[in-house]
């Protein structure tokens, strides 16, 4: 746990036991997971909360989980990005720079330590998420884990060595840039940069192509191929760049089943036979693959971050 007083970081460790309950909140662009849980991952108790201007939103977190505490011996936080993480920052705790104007610069640490003292610990929703698949999930006993996330953005978390990445920021892989497929003149949607792959391929992007989201498309239509060829992209970006053994990829659209398996095969096809995809017994590696907490990886995520701050 790591607590800041003036210019000195104090750092001390605790062990959890696995009965002790931890509250957890996840706060995402559409809607808010609360909820308690214990400390091997059961979740006892959850709510959700839509997501609105950042005082009426925190009002309810409030009222929800404030009389739930008392239970409880630590809080994570897993909020969508850009959000500052380094807990040495004076901005720590503030979301960056969002789409969601109202909650640009707000400083989401501050107004939940209003009501409570309780031992604290803030991350991006993805990294929380790659954290709660490598305690619990898809990726459990893995230290080099990506979680991807497609839904209304593309987000990602990146756990190195077992650490949740941070540096300049956090990452932010959906603002990377894929090459065009040359019969695509779709302009983007993001509002930084139009054709990243954000703006490319999220739930947004695929509706204003299509005029549908990708699940009320027959499976032979055009968007597939298109939709998995540019996440085949990033998975090839994110293969050689962070080198996970684990690439997780979940949000509302990968919902549509057929698309994980046209994903694996464009990435294949676009890294060409470049990397070892075998495990040290000769066999395939199930690499890319889909959440295992399914719609607790968030709220999970939260818990696992107040569990390694403890
Ligand atoms: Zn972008």
């Amino acid at each position: 746990m790591f607590i800041w007083l003036g210019k000195r970081l104090i750092v001390y460790t605790s062990v959890m036991t696995s009965d002790q309950r931890i509250a957890g909140i996840e706060l995402g662009g559409t809607k808010v997971i609360c909820g308690i849980a214990t400390a091997a991952g059961e979740v006892l108790q959850r709510t959700r909360i839509p997501t609105r201007g950042p005082e009426e939103t925190l009002l309810d977190i409030r009222n929800w989980l404030q009389p739930r505490l008392d239970v409880a011996s630590g809080l994570g936080i897993a909020s969508f990005g850009p959000i500052h993480v380094d807990p040495a920052s004076p901005r720590y705790g503030h979301i960056g720079a969002t789409p969601k104007t109202a909650w640009r610069d707000f400083d989401l640490l501050r107004a939940i330590r209003e009501w409570t003292t309780l031992p604290s610990a803030l991350d991006t929703d993805v990294n929380a998420a790659a954290l709660a698949e490598i305690r619990w999930g898809a990726a459990h006993g893995h230290d080099n884990v990506v979680y991807v996330t497609v839904g209304t953005g593309i987000g990602g978390g990146i756990v190195a060595n077992g650490r949740a990445v941070h540096g300049l920021m956090h990452p932010e892989i959906g603002h990377m840039k894929p090459r065009r497929l040359p019969d695509d003149d779709f302009d983007g949607m993001c509002p930084f940069h139009g054709d990243c792959f954000e703006g490319l391929a999220a739930g947004p992007a695929i509706r204003a192509r299509w005029g549908k989201p990708l699940n009320e498309l027959p499976a032979d239509h055009p968007a597939f191929a298109m939709e998995a060829d540019y996440l085949g992209q990033l998975a090839v970006n994110l293969l050689l760049t962070a080198s996970p053994t684990k690439l997780i990829f979940g949000g509302g659209v990968m919902n549509t089943t057929e698309l994980l398996p046209m994903i694996r095969n464009a990435a294949a096809r676009h890294l060409n036979d470049y990397l070892d995809l075998t495990d040290p017994a000769g066999e395939p590696r199930e690499l890319i693959v889909t959440p295992g907490l399914e719609s607790n990886a968030g709220l999970l995520g939260a818990v696992a971050l107040a569990i390694d701050a403890s």
